[in-house]
C-alpha cells in the first residue's frame, strides 16, 4: 500500500468516525515516509474530557502494521482504564507526555509523536552539551502557513527542544514548566505547535486528528529545509 492510498484511507476512516482505522492509516503512511520506523512513535486521540481519556497506540507495536487491538485507553495519569480489555497490552512510557499535552491544552483533540531523520538530526543541533533546553528558529518559509493560525511566510516560529530522558515524570515536569506555563513577560507569545526531544523526535498536536497529521507533515518539510539550509551555510563558510 503506497502513501497516497494510506492518506485516502485516513480521510475515509475519519469521515466514518473510525478512529482506530484512521490511526492505523497514519501508521502506514508515517512508516512509509520514514517518520515512524520500527516500533517507534506513538499516536493518540482525546476521547473524553471530563474525565480526560485518551486512545493511544500500545507500547512496542510496529507502526506499519497496526491492528485494531494495538491501542489502549488511558486516563489523565496515563493509567490503563480498568473497564478496557487490555489483553496483555501496555501503554508506552511516553504516554505521560500525551497526557500532559492533552491536559494542559483544552483545545487539543489529537497528539502525534514521530522519530524522523531530519527532526532527530536538527534537534541535536539545538542543544550544547550542558544545556537541557534550547530552541530551533524557523522563519521565512511559505510552508509555515500550514501551521494552524499562521497566515504569512513573513514570520518566525521557535520550536522548543528539550534534552531527551528516560525519566518521563521528570521530563513531563520540565516540559510543563517551560512549555505550557504562560510566559507572563511575553503575553503576546503564541503557544508552540510542537516541541522536539533532542536526538529523539517530534511531538505535535491539533484540535483534530487531521490537523495534527498536517502539522507532522508541515514540520517534517520545515525540518528538512532548515537542516539543508544550515548545511549550505556551513559549506559556504569553509569555501
Ligand atoms: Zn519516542
Amino acid at each position: 500500500m503506497n502513501e497516497l492510498t494510506s492518506v485516502q484511507n485516513f480521510s475515509e476512516s475519519l469521515a466514518s468516525g473510525d478512529l482506530r482505522a484512521a490511526l492505523r492509516a497514519i501508521g502506514r503512511e508515517f512508516h512509509s515516509r520514514r517518520w515512524s520506523l520500527g516500533t517507534s512513535s506513538n499516536y493518540s486521540v482525546v476521547t473524553g474530557r471530563d474525565p480526560l481519556e485518551l486512545l493511544i497506540t500500545a507500547s512496542g507495536k510496529d507502526k506499519s502494521a497496526l491492528t485494531d487491538d494495538d491501542f489502549v485507553a488511558v486516563d489523565s495519569a496515563g493509567q490503563l482504564l480498568p473497564s478496557h480489555d487490555v489483553n496483555g497490552r501496555k501503554s508506552s512510557a511516553e504516554t505521560l507526555l500525551h497526557c500532559l499535552i492533552a491536559e494542559s491544552c483544552p483545545d487539543v483533540g489529537a497528539i502525534l509523536h514521530t522519530h524522523s531523520l531530519w527532526g532527530t538530526t536538527l534537534s541535536r543541533e539545538a542543544l550544547k552539551p550542558q544545556q537541557t533546553e534550547g530552541v530551533i528558529r524557523i522563519e521565512g518559509y511559505e510552508m509555515l502557513k500550514g501551521l494552524e493560525g499562521i497566515t504569512t511566510h513573513d514570520t518566525a516560529v521557535d520550536i522548543p527542544v528539550f534534552r531527551n530522558s528516560q525519566d518521563m515524570v521528570e521530563l513531563s515536569a520540565q516540559i510543563k514548566e517551560a512549555l505550557i506555563t504562560p510566559d507572563e513577560s511575553q503575553p503576546e507569545t503564541s503557544p508552540p505547535h510542537g516541541f522536539l526531544l533532542s536526538g529523539h523526535g517530534l511531538y505535535t498536536w491539533g484540535q483534530t486528528l487531521a490537523e495534527a497529521r498536517r502539522h507532522i507533515e508541515i514540520f517534517e518539510f520545515l525540518f528538512e529545509v532548515t537542516a539543508h539550509q544550515k548545511l549550505f551555510e556551513r559549506f559556504a563558510e569553509v569555501q
